[in-house]
């Protein structure tokens, strides 16, 4: 494992063990709930959306490492940006942990969710990581349904 993984590795695990914005929002104005089946990540996602801005975002629910750490950076990165940005976002994250962007500075600036690139590794662990990103997507769009990962 190279030092970057390792640092990326714990990255994670201190997102999984204090993971940010974790709470409900009483006045959140769009919400959603996700569900992994095949691993059993579930969360609930809280959003308060001001015009075309996420003005707020918050997250509750209960999943392995890799999902609670992606739930705690999504609602860090996402806070203030309009829904445009969010989709634009999400798309170079969902092309990085499915193995199609590398983290090499030329691709679409990602910031922190650069710690899920070696995700790309462990198909398996794809879904734990976009999970709440189809979350917010469903949250953002209005839909009641639960949004799964299938
Ligand atoms: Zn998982």
């Amino acid at each position: 494992m190279s030092d970057l993984h390792a640092l990326y590795q714990e990255v994670i695990l201190d997102h999984c063990k204090r993971p940010h914005n974790f709470r409900p929002m009483p006045d959140s104005n769009r919400t959603a709930q996700g569900y992994n089946p095949l691993c059993g990540d579930k969360v609930t996602l809280f959003v308060k959306l001001d015009g075309d801005r996420i003005f707020d975002v918050s997250f509750q629910g209960s999943g392995c490492a890799i999902s609670t750490a992606s739930a705690s950076l999504l609602t860090e990165t996402v806070k203030g940006k309009t829904l445009a940005e969010v989709e634009s976002i999400f798309a170079g994250f969902h092309d990085l942990v499915t193995g199609k962007a590398k983290t090499d500075g030329k691709g679409p600036a990602l910031g922190k969710l650069a710690v899920f690139s070696g995700v790309s590794e462990f198909p398996v662990r794809v879904k734990c990581a976009t999970l709440v990103w189809h979350t917010l997507r469903s949250a953002l769009q209005g839909g009641e349904a639960v949004a799964t990962t299938e």
